[in-house]
Order: structure tokens, then C-alpha cells, then sequence
């Protein structure tokens, strides 16, 4: 299907729309979802508009892969998270509510479930404070 560029990260990537920003390259940008499933529940986005994982040129998916690696480190450290998931979802039966291409990076402790997908909006102080925390053990 053809890309719609009015959704909301195409509005945040050019600065139409506000964001908890972790990190953005020539390639990649990377923000809190306003929405956690979790504290620390980050999105990390291609630059290149497209709809899913399908529609990715693969050198762009490349760096995003190399984006989402450093956050999920970087995620990881901040929270004393045990485990990470990583999700992604492609078109409206898997879920997917915002139509450009983008990866969860989820911290995931033992018996903590999620909360509810895209539900309810975080504090925009506690979701600047968790950027924050990630952004400082980021590593190249
Ligand atoms: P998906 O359902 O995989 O398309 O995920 C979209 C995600 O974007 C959900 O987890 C939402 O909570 C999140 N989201 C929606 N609007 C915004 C926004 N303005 N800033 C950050 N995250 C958002």
C-alpha cells in the first residue's frame, strides 16, 4: 500500500509533532512511546517512509537493526532489565496502529506482564526523565 506520510512519526520525524527523543541519526530516530506497555517501552524508527518490514529498502533496515541494537543496550542498563524483546508488527491483523515502519524495544522483568497496548498516556516528565536515562548509556 502506498505510505501515508501524515501518520504521527512521519509528523515527528519532521518536527510536526513532539517527541521523548533517545537519539536520531542521518538514518534512524529513536523515542519513548507515549503509550508504555512498560517503563522505558522505546521505538526506534527508519527515516525512509514506508508501511512495514516488506517495504524497507535493506540498507535502511540495516541501520535501523544497528539503531535498535544500541538502544536495546542502552534500555537494558537504564532499566536492570533481564530480558528485552524486540517487536515489530506488519499491518492491521498484527496489530499495527501507526502505519511506518517501527521496532518496540520492551524491557522485560519476570513476572511483570505488559500493560495494555496503546492505551493509556504516560507522564510526558517520567517518559523525558526515561529518555534521559537511556540516552546516557548509549554507546556508539
Ligand atoms: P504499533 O501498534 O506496533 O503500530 O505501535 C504503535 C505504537 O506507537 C504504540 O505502542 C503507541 O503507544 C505508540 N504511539 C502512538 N502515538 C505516539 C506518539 N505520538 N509518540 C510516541 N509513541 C506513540
Amino acid at each position: 500500500m502506498a505510505y501515508d506520510d501524515g501518520n504521527i512519526f512521519a509528523k515527528i520525524l519532521r518536527g510536526e509533532a513532539p517527541a521523548h527523543v533517545v537519539c536520531e541519526d542521518d538514518h534512524t530516530m529513536a523515542f519513548m512511546d507515549v503509550m508504555p506497555q512498560v517503563d522505558g517501552h522505546t521505538l526506534v524508527i527508519p527515516r525512509q517512509g514506508v508501511e512495514t518490514l516488506h517495504d524497507s529498502d535493506p540498507a535502511a533496515l540495516a541501520h535501523t537493526m544497528h539503531t535498535v541494537q544500541r538502544v536495546a543496550a542502552a534500555v537494558k542498563q537504564a532499566f536492570a532489565a533481564p530480558g528485552i524483546m524486540i517487536a515489530q508488527l506488519n499491518g492491521a491483523a498484527a496489530g499495527q496502529t501507526v502505519f511506518h515502519l517501527h521496532f518496540h524495544v520492551l524491557p522485560r522483568f519476570d513476572g511483570v506482564e505488559f500493560r495494555m497496548h496503546a492505551r493509556d498516556m504516560a507522564d510526558p516528565t517520567v517518559l523525558q526523565a526515561h529518555a534521559e536515562q537511556i540516552k546516557a548509556r548509549l554507546k556508539p
